[in-house]
């Protein structure tokens, strides 16, 4: 099969931003139980893809900019609102900017198959990543979450450029698969786990985007190979069909809903849950209803 079909499965032009709530944060974060989440800033958006449409470099990256104090504005107005009731049902929310993969950008598919062609070097992913992320850091997001990441070479690449460019906002890094032990591109979650384990600028590992059959063997196999929080958030599982130019509804939960899966893999061990393509805010509603309340997993237990 080629990779297109991926693509055109799960793709990454839905009309939602990626929302998650988040169980617990194993690092300077003080708050207990759940945070509201909000990716600030679409996977897509990148520096040359405005400039291919027309903009200067400065309108390019103060919209970058904008997007994370809009994000941020936004939180610190409803935190505010939720402190004047007399009890808060929520915990503060994070702001993460959010930097796709290479794949994204092309937008051929390939953040689903993780084949980048021969002429991609990681120098050259730095390269691409490097602006963005300088832009994105310095506007004062509480987490750089990336998304999607096909294969190992982009995350190296990542890893490098968290350490060269110094960045001191922590981060994700977010893989997709098909299967429960590789990623898009068949490297192992193994592999790609080396080199993540030795940086400390990236706080949590996890994978995105990736059907929801497969995340609790994920959790459970990543589990195994890192002692980093986990973060999953998987797309809705449903399947594009291009004929009929409709959704099929997802074949995978059999009497499990996503909500009640969202619990296994709470208890499976993943710290921070929540939905990507094709998940509304309302599954989003219903995954903080099931995770409410529960133990929240302590420091020392992740
Ligand atoms: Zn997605």
């Amino acid at each position: 099969m080629s990779s297109f079909p991926h693509h055109t499965r799960y793709h990454h032009s839905c009309d939602l931003h990626p929302l998650l709530y988040i169980t617990f944060s194993s690092f300077s974060f003080s708050v207990r139980e759940i945070y509201a989440f909000l990716s600030c800033i679409y996977l897509q958006a990148t520096i040359p893809g405005f400039l291919a449409r027309g903009m200067l470099l400065e309108e390019a990256e103060g919209l970058l900019r904008t997007s994370v104090e809009l994000a941020l504005e936004a939180r610190d107005e409803f935190w505010k609102s939720t402190l004047r009731k007399s009890k808060p049902v929520y915990n503060r929310a994070l702001v993460a900017a959010s930097i796709g993969s290479y794949g994204a950008y092309l937008a051929d598919g390939s953040e689903y198959s993780g084949l980048y062609g021969e002429d991609i070097t990681t120098e050259k992913l730095k390269d691409f990543h490097r602006r963005r992320l300088q832009v994105l850091a310095s506007a004062g997001p509480d987490l750089i979450a990336f998304e999607a990441i096909p294969n190992k070479m982009e995350a190296q690449a990542l890893v490098e450029l968290l350490e060269e460019e110094n960045i001191q906002v922590p981060s994700w890094i977010c893989f997709s698969s098909e299967d429960d032990k590789n990623l898009c591109s068949g490297e192992s979650f193994a592999e790609c786990l080396q080199f993540l384990n030795a940086s400390d600028k990236v706080a949590i590992v996890g994978v995105n985007c990736t059907p929801p059959q497969f995340i609790e063997g994920i959790i459970r196999e990543l589990k195994k190979q890192t002692k980093k929080a986990i973060a999953v958030y998987p797309n809705s599982g449903e399947v594009w069909d291009g004929r009929a130019k409709r959704w099929l509804p997802a074949e995978c939960f059999g009497h499990k809903s996503f909500d009640a899966l969202a619990k296994r893999w709470q208890e499976a061990g993943a710290s921070f849950v929540g939905g990507c393509c094709r998940t509304t805010p309302s599954t989003i509603r219903a995954v903080s209803k099931v995770l409410k309340g529960r133990t929240a997993y302590s420091a020392t237990q992740i």
